[in-house]
């Protein structure tokens, strides 16, 4: 039987979650013995206090990794084995689904439903996808003449530092660790200070199921502490990075200071949907309202901007509002609650900031654009619109990361289109209307990563995720993900 919220905040109160660093198949406290606070934006109360590692904690982890990397346990596995233990360790994700999703509720304030319906299942289903590769990935053997042999091999880069953001933390993880691991490398993840929880535990599944002291080490603490200490190690390999556009150019210096260590990243976005004259009002605005209000809009590839022909405006917004009235703002342990809580408040003041700076900058409110549920202590804001957005104006350009969605008028698909590649992002985009060519004209010429034509948010661990422009480079899911944890060596042979 589905829990209540009652059974979910007694769950709550018994979880003494592990919030110490994992390295060489260890939990340990930082060397120095320090902790941050983790804080649940739900009601503002302490879950745990973390391990606050620093450079001196990196350095084991990466030693840790290395030294794991080198004897090889893992690299050098049977792959039928190495398949068997990542099988493991997301039928152990699978078989957590419950405490997993409690932890990150608890941690991110995302509705509990979300947790369980979408974030744990997907964590589990990422590592299966990639596991399912061990066995069947092929090498290539080159065109050569017959007295040469060229054997074009993939092989694993080494030490992985993964670093990631707090919107997904499981998820993201997974996308990271599932081709990094299968790849046989090994790993230390530094997960966001907001969200060190659902890592960790993460961490000691992996170990539970087999995969050998070393090779993945999970390491909680500040970015310019712990993140950059990684991202600076001389002994790195690559840096995987989840986060914004703003770090992520910090991680592409940091690469070049050290050792030039490979770089990966996903980065922010300001994500268009398009909708012409003809499209189906009623089927875009059900998407359009998700897009921009799932995960209380702290999405990437949130649809945050609407770009809509100005003649039929007014009936797609009063749509998307009566969409929006039914995704209930709530208690996120609640099972009926379909938006929680953002991030901390910190962040929340930020989202609200954006609010007034369009306002102020000559929008007019559509919806919401309040905080709420101050009694709880938790960091509340309501499913926003705001309406006539000129397109030089900061909510038009800048990633909220908030539930608000910003719209702006075009006359035609034309100047639709020009508008919504005005940006410095390209992680999604989408167009709605029932006309296939202009379909085809407009989702060739958006620059993203991803275009939906009418849908938004649909993917799948076989379609790759990423951006285009300052959105990133790199792919996340597909088989291509596993090319970014790989080199190809070319070992040449000459038959005499
Ligand atoms: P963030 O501030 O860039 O942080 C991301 C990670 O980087 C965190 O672990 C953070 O640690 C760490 N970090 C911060 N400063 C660092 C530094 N100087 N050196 C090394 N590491 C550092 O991003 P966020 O606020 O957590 O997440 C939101 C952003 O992520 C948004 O821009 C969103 O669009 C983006 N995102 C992108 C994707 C995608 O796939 N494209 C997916 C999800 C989210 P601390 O937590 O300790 O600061
Ligand atoms: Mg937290």
């Amino acid at each position: 039987m589905a829990r209540s919220r009652a059974d979910w905040e007694a769950l709550a109160r018994e979880l003494r979650p592990e919030a110490r660093a994992l390295i060489n198949g260890e939990f340990r406290q930082a060397r120095d013995g320090r902790t941050f606070d983790t804080i649940s934006p739900i009601d503002g109360r302490l879950i745990a206090a973390v391990a606050r590692c620093d450079a001196a904690d990196i350095d084991d982890a990466v030693t840790a990794a290395r030294a794991s990397f080198e004897t090889g346990h893992w690299r050098q596995m049977e792959p039928p084995e190495r398949k068997r233990i990542l099988l493991r360790f997301a039928e152990q994700v699978r078989a957590d689904l419950e405490h997993l999703a409690l932890l990150e509720t608890l941690d991110v304030g995302k509705p509990i439903q979300d947790s369980l319906a979408s974030d744990v299942p997907s964590t589990a289903n990422c590592i299966a996808y990639y596991a399912e590769f061990a066995d069947k990935l092929y090498d290539e053997i080159a065109p050569t003449g017959p007295k040469d042999l060229a054997l074009i091999r993939r092989e694993p880069l080494g030490v992985i530092g993964a670093i990631i953001p707090w919107n997904y933390p499981l998820v993201i993880a997974a996308w990271k660790l599932g081709p990094a691991l299968l790849a046989g490398n090994s790993v230390v993840l530094k997960p966001a200070e907001q969200s060190p929880l659902g890592a960790i535990r993460l961490g000691e599944l992996a170990l539970q199921a087999g995969v050998p002291p070393g090779v993945l080490n999970v390491v909680p603490g500040y970015g310019e502490e712990a993140g950059q200490a990684l991202a600076r190690h001389p002994d790195v390999d690559m840096v995987t990075f989840t986060g914004s556009t703003q770090v992520g150019k910090l991680m592409m210096r940091y690469a070049g200071d050290s050792n030039l260590k490979r770089v990966a990243l996903e980065l922010g976005g300001k994500s268009p949907q398009i909708v012409l004259r003809d499209a189906d009002l009623g089927a875009a605005a059900t998407d359009i309202a998700w897009a921009i209000f799932y995960n209380q809009g702290e999405s990437c590839n949130a649809g945050s901007r609407l770009i809509c022909d100005a003649g039929i405006k007014s009936e797609l917004l009063a749509e998307v509002k009566r969409v929006a009235a039914t995704i209930t703002l709530g208690h996120p342990l609640d099972p009926s609650t379909k938006m929680g809580a953002l991030i901390d408040a910190g962040h929340m003041q930020r989202v609200l900031g954006y609010i007034d700076t369009g306002l102020r900058e000559g929008a007019e409110l559509a919806l919401g654009g309040r905080q709420a549920l101050r009694e709880s202590g938790g960091c509340y804001v309501e499913a926003t619109i705001l309406d006539r957005v000129k397109p030089s104006t900061r909510v038009a350009r800048e990633e909220i990361f908030g539930p608000v969605l910003a719209v702006t008028e075009a006359r035609d698909e034309s100047e639709a289109l020009r508008l919504a590649n005005d940006s410095i992002f390209g992680l999604a985009a989408a167009v709605w209307t029932r006309d296939m060519d202009a379909a085809h004209r407009v989702s060739n010429a958006l620059r993203a990563g991803t275009v939906w034509v009418n849908t938004y948010f649909k993917s799948a661990m076989t379609t790759p995720f990423g951006g285009f422009r300052q959105s990133g480079f790199g792919r996340d899911r597909s088989p291509h993900a596993i090319e970014k944890y790989t080199d190809l060596k070319t070992i040449w042979t000459t038959y005499r």
